[in-house]
């Protein structure tokens, strides 16, 4: 098979690449080894409105197009994050976000492309690329752009020959049920070394999980779970595990005619452990990039330049913190220190991906 474009993977950066590369004249194809779009849910489902999203990443335009999602994939309204540190005292911080129904997110994003004329194949998964050529579970497809919005692991990365996402945290959710109040609830210390856990409230019940450094604690991701919920006392449902890539982005994110997106090129906010706006941001220029390539013959590698103007300067602070943290927060009495010291508004910073330290 030809195609102009095979994106692999159609979470919210494949698929939003899709959307703004697919056209009458563009053939674009999604393959994605999942069974159902957006299911297994293994995500904590919070996404800031846009103007959060602007405070965060002040370079971004036009993230209304992006972020004004139909109020079908909204389970819940967030007007705050509170920070609970170790010995239980809490720092909010007014933030405003959205609950999705992930499940049902990311198949809206793959509706958007497919009305601009994408293509999707699921249980179809990338096996490698040669000569230009990928080889998949349904066959050869040869393209003549790849998109690698694979996840984490990501296998066109590699099979590219481009330096992926060296290092993850597991994460592990569930769906819990009850009722919860609607502000985030971020828990740091030894209940998630290196990480947090967190509560993220729907209407209906909430997200809750954990997610944190294993190198910090020799322990199972599902035994530190375990503790987590059973401390909370809540039933739960639909546990899943997945990775958030921690080393920041990947050195280069274009090579020849394939380009990373998204988790695959390590885009999360290291304080916060978000990819979800990120992906899409970026999924949007290389989406653009790829449209004006087919058409003019410009260069693929203005999406690497696009992408690292809006979001490379406040993911490099976010991971700069992150590597300080790292650091402090090896005992509870030192992360419950370094929260008192920092205070709500040095905290504030550091989930907006802002220089913290100096305020020290
Ligand atoms: C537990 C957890 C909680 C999180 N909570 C949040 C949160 O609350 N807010 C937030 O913004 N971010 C959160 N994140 C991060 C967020 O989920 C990701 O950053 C986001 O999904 C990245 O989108 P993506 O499209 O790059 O990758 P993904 O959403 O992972 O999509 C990759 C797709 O590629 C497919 N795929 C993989 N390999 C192949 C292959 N070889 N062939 C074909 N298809 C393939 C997969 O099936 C998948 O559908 C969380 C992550 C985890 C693990």
């Amino acid at each position: 098979m030809e195609v102009d474009v095979l994106i692999v993977g159609a979470g919210p950066a494949g698929s939003t690449t899709a959307r703004f590369c697919a056209g009458r004249d563009t053939d674009v194809l999604m393959i994605d080894r999942r069974a159902e779009i957006g299911y297994p849910v293994q995500c904590g489902e919070f996404l800031p409105v846009a103007k959060e999203m602007h405070d965060i990443f002040p370079r971004s335009m036009d993230l209304e197009e992006l972020f004004t999602v139909d109020g079908s994939v909204v389970a819940g309204d967030v007007t705050a994050i509170d920070m609970i540190s170790p010995s239980g005292k809490v720092y909010r911080c007014p933030f405003e976000g959205l609950t999705l129904d992930r499940r049902s997110f990311d198949k809206s994003l793959v509706k958007l492309a497919v009305e601009r004329g994408a293509r999707l194949e699921t249980q179809t998964s990338l096996l490698s690329i040669k000569d230009g050529v990928a080889k998949t579970t349904m066959g050869e497809i040869k393209a003549k752009v790849i998109v690698g919005a694979d996840g984490p692991r990501s296998r066109t990365a590699r099979e590219a020959g481009m330096r992926g996402v060296s290092e993850s945290y597991p994460a592990v959710t569930c769906q819990a049920d009850g009722s919860f109040e609607s502000v985030v609830k971020m828990y740091f210390g030894s209940v998630a070394p290196g990480g947090y856990a967190w509560i993220i409230p729907k209407r209906k019940g909430a997200n809750v999980g954990i997610g944190f450094n294993n190198r910090a604690l020799k322990q199972r991701p599902s035994e530190l779970f375990q503790r987590f919920v059973d401390n909370l006392e809540i039933e739960y449902h639909d546990m899943t595990m997945g990775l958030v890539p921690t080393s920041g982005p990947v050195p280069h994110t274009v090579s020849g005619n394939v380009l990373l997106v998204g988790d695959a090129a390590g885009m999360v906010m290291a304080t916060n452990g978000g990819g979800i706006p990120t992906a899409m941001i970026a999924g949007r220029f290389a989406g653009q990039t790829i449209r004006e390539h087919l058409a003019s013959g410009s260069s693929l590698d203005r999406y690497e330049q696009l992408w690292r103007n809006a979001m490379f300067k406040p993911l490099k602070t976010a991971l700069r913190t992150k590597w300080m943290s790292d650091m402090v927060f090896r005992h509870d009495r030192a992360v419950d220190l370094t929260m008192r010291l920092l205070g709500r508004k040095g905290l504030d910073r550091t989930i907006r991906c802002k220089r913290v330290f100096h305020v020290l």
